[in-house]
């Protein structure tokens, strides 16, 4: 085995390489060979093309549990305004063919190289565990269809269902601090379309015309009462309309007008309700209007809630705090961003154990003496999604390559056990 598989250096050059090379949802093509030809080189028994783009290595090792280690590969339509050394200048074309800018806006590639380095680790230290590992690499995290296009094409027909989904997310958070919430972990998450079908016609002359724009705007307004006068004030909604678009010229009324919500939610009933409520307000609105057809509402995306399994969330913690010390890992009370690893979890009928790995750079939270003040540093960082977002590469690498081995290793048996 060659030295160079477990140089530090080389995971960050992968690191940069996978930044400055981002690819959307579903056309993760390089990166999927990349980590396909890393998987060979270590000895997994490797498939791909599961999903479309999705791979998984198999390392058996002797008798013991089964265990799943997952990274999404997917990047963002962003344009990158880090001004880093490595920032990405890719371009790509999105599912409308439209070419758009790329970049890992999410930090998905360094759950890539995480998990790399993650599986170098193991396979090269097999003599200290013994059981299963499977490593895995999704396509299109980001539309909440990756893991479920992987799951649909027989997943866990072709290789041994695990004991536990392991997995990741960078975040915010200081590099140094992981984070792990066990039961509800993350919200709920969808995408909703609102099409306001009008009549267009001449800007000079809106009385011949049913204006589409008019009914986006009263119900963007409209729509902000759903959370204020719809849900208790003890139930959560967020609900986010990201964009809004029409028309093509000052003096040309549109045919139609189009809304895209992002909404998360805790509970399916508060989600029913809130989507019951979206649809009687975009309706509503259209009638009023005397549109010509009513507005037409589908929910397009759908990520479950993501749940870490009580007991199976206390063995992950000990075992990251075993490796990190206690004050490092920390809860972080269930959070507005969503995932789709759950879905990888039902499939399989594992547990899940899913967590926050910080990637903000420790130098800037070292005025900071209590956690409400870490707390409002981390507040101040660009969030993932933004144009300015990027771990800083160390320590952030090194600690996800060891939360992944050190969770890996809290389900495998030792030799000894096996
Ligand atoms: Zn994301
Ligand atoms: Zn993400």
């Amino acid at each position: 085995m060659s030295s160079s598989g477990s140089n530090p250096t080389a995971l960050e050059d992968i690191y940069r390489f996978l930044h400055m090379n981002p690819e959307l949802s579903f056309q993760e093509h390089n990166t999927a060979a990349l980590v396909e030809a890393e998987l060979r080189e270590l000895g997994f028994d490797v498939l791909t093309g599961i999903g479309t783009t999705g791979v998984v290595g198999v390392l058996r090792n002797g008798d013991g549990p089964t265990v799943l280690l997952r990274a999404d590969m997917d990047a963002l339509p962003v344009a990158e305004q880090t001004g880093l050394e490595y920032a990405s200048n890719t371009l790509g074309n999105d599912q409308d063919g439209n070419e758009v800018p790329v970049m890992h806006a999410c930090g998905h590639d360094m759950h890539v190289t995480c998990l790399i380095g993650a599986a170098r680790h193991l396979s090269q230290d097999r003599g200290s565990w013994s059981g299963t590992l499977e490593i895995l690499f999704q396509p299109a995290e980001e539309l909440g269809a990756g893991a479920r296009a992987m799951a649909e094409d027989s997943l866990f027909k072709r290789i041994p269902r695990p004991a536990v989904v392991l997995g990741q997310h960078v975040s915010p958070l200081p590099a140094g601090v992981v984070a792990i919430q066990p039961g509800l972990a993350f919200a709920a998450a969808d995408g909703i379309r609102i099409t306001f079908h009008g009549r267009g016609g001449h800007g000079s002359r809106p009385e011949t015309t049913v204006d589409p724009i008019v009914m986006a705007a009263a119900t963007v307004l409209r729509l902000q009462t759903v959370v204020s006068r719809e849900i208790a004030a003890t139930e959560s909604l967020v609900l986010t309309i990201g964009s809004l678009h029409a028309g093509t010229k000052n003096n040309i009324i549109p045919d139609t007008a189009e809304l895209l919500i992002s909404m998360r939610s805790f509970d399916t009933d508060v989600r029913d309700r809130a989507i019951t409520a979206i649809r009687r307000i975009a309706v509503g609105e259209s009638r009023a209007a005397g549109a010509p057809q009513e507005a037409a509402v589908d929910v397009y995306e759908s990520f479950p809630c993501v749940v870490n399994e009580p007991a199976a969330a206390e063995r992950t913690r000990a075992s990251l705090i075993e490796h990190f010390g206690p004050g490092a890992v920390i809860t972080s009370g269930a959070v507005t961003g969503s995932e789709d690893i759950g879905v990888l979890a039902d499939a399989a009928g594992a547990a899940c154990s899913f967590w926050l790995l910080g990637g903000s750079d420790p130098a800037l939270f070292a005025s900071a003496t209590t956690v409400e003040e870490t707390i409002r540093i981390v507040n101040q960082q660009p969030s993932n999604h933004s144009p300015t977002y990027a771990p800083v590469i160390q320590p952030t690498l090194d600690n996800g390559v060891a939360a992944l081995a050190a969770a890996a290793r809290g389900w495998l048996a030792r030799p000894t056990d096996a």
